[in-house]
């Protein structure tokens, strides 16, 4: 097989396949080692500097912005806000349907 007949084959595959997608489970455990080694670094982005960079966030870290102590909280890993990650690492169909989650976002495309 060519490249341009291989290319023709990637191209004629459609999203109905996308059965052989990644387990959202899966996926939330990635998203979730990825952020952990991000942290071993040094700290994440403050929420609010997320949200002035232009970035959606979660509609629970919203709220813990808008707080007073809310820049204190907003150095820790995203999502331990709302606790999507539990139930997004460890239920195949998780019930989180908040906007701007990431968690929420791998659970329902
Ligand atoms: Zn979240």
């Amino acid at each position: 097989m060519n490249t341009e007949e291989l290319l023709e084959r990637l191209a004629a595959i459609d999203d109905s396949a996308s059965a052989d997608r990644a387990p959202a489970r899966l996926k939330s455990k990635i998203y979730s080692a990825l952020v952990s080694r991000l942290t071993e670094t040094g700290p994440l982005l403050s929420l609010e500097a997320i949200r002035q960079s232009g970035a959606q966030l979660c509609v629970f870290e919203k709220v813990v912005t808008a707080l007073p102590a809310g820049e204190q909280i907003g150095s820790t890993n995203p999502c331990r806000i709302c606790h999507a990650r539990v139930l997004g690492e460890r239920l195949q169909w998780a019930p989180v349907f908040w906007p701007g989650c990431p968690y929420s976002e791998f659970h329902n495309d």
